[in-house]
């Protein structure tokens, strides 16, 4: 099939949506055709398949600019470059980029990449040049990395995380980490301290921690909501980590003191909903009292509102050395 019938065949624009974690985001399919990617998730929502270092079939820059143009009139936050597989194996990415950043108006542009070829400088420059990015970084350890990420054999974890400190340096627009928690691989409290080390030396303004909410590809299991708030507490507590997963969730709204409450937003920082599913109504309403006399917060990473102690707003994480 040429990639022109490819095209007709699928879209390559979709959307817009509202995403919780971007705002509405018009979304760009940099792999229309099929998937195309240098990794084989355990939890992919796509079908497994074999991974590749580069694309085999790729579409025009023209091709997604014209398809864009019949868009750029919606009420949209940002454009998000994905794919059916790695967007930044897209061979004219740097061109793209470059393409939208003189159409975009005051949209923001968003790419979600699997952080796998920051190593290559021609993708690295081209990141550069986006107002958000979001990488992902599943775990440090290389056993753990390769059996929930089965990477191409060109892709090593110990380039990819010194890649991304180096980025999260360089770049100037909003870096959002995303970790995907797969029960019983990366949810061990020693990976955790691990991750936790490495995401202390990365300035992210957010780092989300989701679990499977598809069916996957694999025959893996999600954690819990409760699992994952547990593991968020694990976490350096100035770390701007935001829990991404609610779908399948039971909640189990507990009771909270004043005391306990402040506690919690002290070690953790929490969204709207995450109050929703951790308090009981009269913990919310202790919240929203201690909202309404100023003791509690509410403090903007990316574009998610998440409510802290007031007091920690002038609470500074040192800056990362390496
Ligand atoms: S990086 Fe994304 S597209 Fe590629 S296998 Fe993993 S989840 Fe699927």
């Amino acid at each position: 099939m040429s990639v022109t019938e490819l095209v007709e065949k699928n879209n390559i624009i979709f959307g817009p949506i509202n995403s919780r974690r971007f705002g509405v985001s018009l979304g760009i399919d940099l792999s229309p055709g099929f998937k195309q990617c240098n990794f084989d998730c355990l939890y992919c929502e796509l079908a497994p398949s074999a991974t590749v270092a580069q694309q085999l079939q790729s579409i025009s820059v023209t091709q997604i600019i014209e398809a864009l143009q019949q868009h750029l009139d919606d009420k949209i936050d940002v454009i998000t470059l994905t794919a059916n597989g790695e967007p930044t194996l897209y061979p004219y990415l740097n061109e793209l980029i470059e393409a939208l950043n003189t159409i975009k108006g005051n949209t923001q542009i968003l790419i979600l990449s699997n952080s796998a070829t920051l190593h290559d400088d021609k993708v690295y420059q081209a990141l550069l040049k986006l107002d958000q990015v979001k990488l992902s970084l599943d775990a440090v350890s290389a056993d753990i990395f390769k059996k929930i990420d089965r990477p191409h054999s060109s892709v090593k974890i110990d380039t990819i995380i010194t890649k991304l400190q180096q980025f999260s340096k360089d770049f100037q627009g909003k870096l959002f980490i995303e970790i995907l928690f797969v029960k019983g691989l990366n949810d061990t409290k020693e990976e955790i301290a691990k991750l936790n080390e490495v995401l202390c030396s990365i300035d992210a303004t957010r780092i989300d921690l989701g679990t499977i909410d598809r069916p996957p590809a694999y025959p893996v299991e999600a954690i819990s909501y409760e699992e994952l708030h547990q593991l968020a507490q694990l976490f350096e507590s100035t770390l701007p980590v935001h829990i991404a997963s609610r779908k399948g969730t039971l909640p189990t709204p507990q009771s909270y003191t004043d005391e306990e409450i402040l506690n919690t937003l002290d070690k953790r920082p929490l969204t709207l909903e995450d109050i929703e599913l951790l308090f009981d109504k009269k913990s919310q309403q202790r919240v929203q009292e201690m909202f309404n006399k100023g003791i509690i917060t509410r403090k903007q990473m990316g574009s998610v509102d998440f409510f802290i102690p007031t007091n920690n707003l002038n609470r500074k994480r040192l800056k990362p050395t390496f």
